[in-house]
């Protein structure tokens, strides 16, 4: 089982937790809910980061509170350096404290990891019972299970707001029954080594994609684009908006991604487009679907369902040829290859928008900085050169086809870029930075 956005998932019948790695999980509920017990059964020991292990480290007393800011300057310190080292890490303290929480998250999101909040639930009375029995460490107490039941009920209402990638609440008979599956992200495609032909922004240019197509040695077969050397293409994004015949390249590039012929990886216009149908309202003006408004009503319905199958599931990048190569529309930073959070998902699609000292907003230029080993290659950001350059191991495949420039391909691994020239300028090009 893969997922392609950060999502942990329970298994129908609940006895199965599926949850995407690397990530931070943060355990939370009162003593005595089953947190420690859970984090054992399901994870090994060096990924576990407990508070009252910790306590017990520093002052050979689990319930030590006067130890309380230095256990948790450790347990922040230790998740800091474990991130560092991209490890997953489930940390095991109550987390009733919205500054625990917050400091956490502080620190996962700083290294780009997602964060997964595991509410504990449990009946109070359950909790005082166990609590009660416990030998070594000792009790609490029932007053302190109390004071946690009720900061456990009002995170109960809040967890969503903290900005966690995902809560999930799980109740007793979940907590002891669940078995913990850990899989990949579906960004990571090893097994995909190529050869690939990796074509850039193409905004509705088809008779310039066909054309290029051709170059590169696809033949149509039964309707649809492959080379007779098995040769795959990856599609940067932004297929549509702007240029003619822009039904035309999402039925193409649909066919050949469905028949295994391509791979792809949205861009801000595809999802754009694919938000589009879901809420009309919500597109911004950037993001010209006006197009979508003359089409028929059969062929609304047809490009509804091509982008629909194209965005819901694709991964916001690729990491490609046993980590030798990455792909993403805006392109991504070092750092954030591999893992998956709401920035990293929104920099791959949109880049990162700066605002410069005179106030202008700017394109981040990440390629400028980019010190990763991976090659990628992206688009989005039109050159005004008309042959792609590398820089940093980056490559920017967008020429302006739409604009009037290239459309070009890079075949990997052999890094030869093969063009077409834009049969026309279809729209002028923006002058401003973004
Ligand atoms: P924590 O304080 O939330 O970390 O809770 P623990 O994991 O230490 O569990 C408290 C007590 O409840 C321990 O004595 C556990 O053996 C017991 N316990 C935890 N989970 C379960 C469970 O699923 N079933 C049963 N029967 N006991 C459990
Ligand atoms: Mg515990």
């Amino acid at each position: 089982m893969e997922l392609s956005l950060y999502q942990a998932q329970l298994s129908a019948n609940h006895t199965h937790l599926f949850i995407p790695c690397p990530t931070v999980i943060i355990l939370c509920g009162p003593s005595g809910s089953g947190k420690s017990t859970f984090a054992t059964r399901n994870f090994p020991a060096t990924w576990i980061l407990s508070s009252d292990k910790l306590r017990g480290l520093i002052s050979d007393n689990e319930r030590n509170q006067e130890s309380n800011k230095d256990t948790f300057d450790l347990l922040y310190n230790l998740l800091d350096t474990r991130l560092r080292y991209k490890r997953t890490t489930i940390v095991d303290s109550t987390a009733l404290r919205v500054q625990t929480r917050r400091k956490l998250l502080q620190i996962a999101h700083r290294h780009d990891f997602a964060v997964l909040l595991l509410l504990i639930d449990a009946p109070e009375k359950l909790c005082r019972e166990r609590d009660a029995a416990r030998i070594d460490p000792p009790p609490v107490g029932a007053k302190v299970v109390a004071e946690q039941f009720k900061l456990y009920w009002e995170i109960e209402k809040t967890a969503q707001k903290e900005g966690f990638e995902q809560v999930i609440k799980l109740n007793q008979h979940e907590i002891s029954n669940l078995q913990v599956e850990i899989v990949p992200l579906s960004l990571e495609k090893p097994e995909q080594r190529g050869p690939f032909d990796i074509i850039g922004d193409i905004h509705g240019c088809y008779d310039e994609l066909c054309e290029l197509l051709n170059k590169l040695g696809y033949q149509l077969e039964n309707g649809v684009y492959q080379h007779p050397l098995g040769r795959r293409t990856i599609f940067l994004g932004d297929l549509i908006n702007r240029g003619p015949k822009n039904l035309e390249v999402l039925r193409l590039v649909s066919a050949m991604v469905k028949t295994d012929n391509a791979l792809f990886t949205p861009g801000n216009h595809c999802y754009a487009l694919y938000k589009y149908f879901q809420q009309p309202d919500s597109v911004d003006s950037n993001n010209t679907c006006e197009w979508i408004e003359r089409l028929s009503a059969k062929e609304y319905v047809e490009a509804s369902e091509l982008i629909n199958a194209l965005v819901k599931d694709a991964p916001p990048y690729m990491i490609l040829n046993r980590n030798k190569l990455v792909v993403a529309h805006a392109g991504i930073e070092d750092h954030m290859i591999g893992k998956l959070t709401t920035r990293i998902f929104n920099f791959c699609l949109n880049g990162e928008i700066l605002i410069t000292p005179e106030g202008n907003k700017q394109r981040k230029n990440w390629a400028e900085n980019y010190r990763g080993k991976p090659l990628v290659a992206y688009g989005h950001t039109p050159t005004t050169k008309l042959l792609p350059e590398f820089r940093n191991n980056t490559v920017n495949l967008d020429q302006g086809c739409v604009y009037g420039g290239r459309l070009s391909a890079m075949r990997y691994p052999e890094m030869e870029f093969i063009q077409v020239n834009a049969h026309a300028a279809y729209v002028e090009r923006k002058k401003r930075g973004v």
